[in-house]
């Protein structure tokens, strides 16, 4: 297993990816592209027990689709996002992988929230696709 290293902008925020991802998806909510200032977020899903950060994240309580919250962390000097926790899925965290220092070999396997997709943007080769959630 790879260990994959990874932070935001500024470097205050730094963390290690201790095991494989249990998924990669992109998504294009309409959430992540206010987030990102970008038309989709690129993430990874982790056991939080394989993730390691060092340097405080700033939290902003978000409303999932589900009704509970959406918990955003990002870096509160630079702005990056760095994760969100879900608390409809608890235990693990989903990781903004642009945020990596290397992206090499994780090819995205779905994507979601596709009605929210830019028209201009290919649907990506190899995704199961998916108007809302999985
Ligand atoms: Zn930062």
């Amino acid at each position: 297993m790879q260990e994959r290293k990874g932070g935001c902008l500024c470097g205050a925020v730094r963390y290690v990816l201790k095991g494989e991802p249990r998924g990669i998806a992109i998504c294009h909510c309409t959430h992540c592209q206010k987030q990102s200032g970008s038309v989709l977020s690129f993430n990874l899903v982790i056991e939080d027990t394989d993730y390691e950060q060092s340097g405080e994240t700033r939290i902003y309580v978000d409303d999932g689709d589900s009704g509970q919250p959406v918990y955003r962390h990002f870096c509160g000097n630079c702005g990056s996002p760095i994760l969100a926790k879900i608390a409809r899925a608890p235990g693990k965290v989903v990781v903004k992988a642009g945020t990596l220092d290397n992206m090499e070999g994780l090819q995205p396997k779905a994507e979601i929230y596709t009605d929210h997709a830019v028209a201009w943007l290919a649907p990506v080769a190899g995704t199961a696709r998916s108007p809302r959630n999985m």
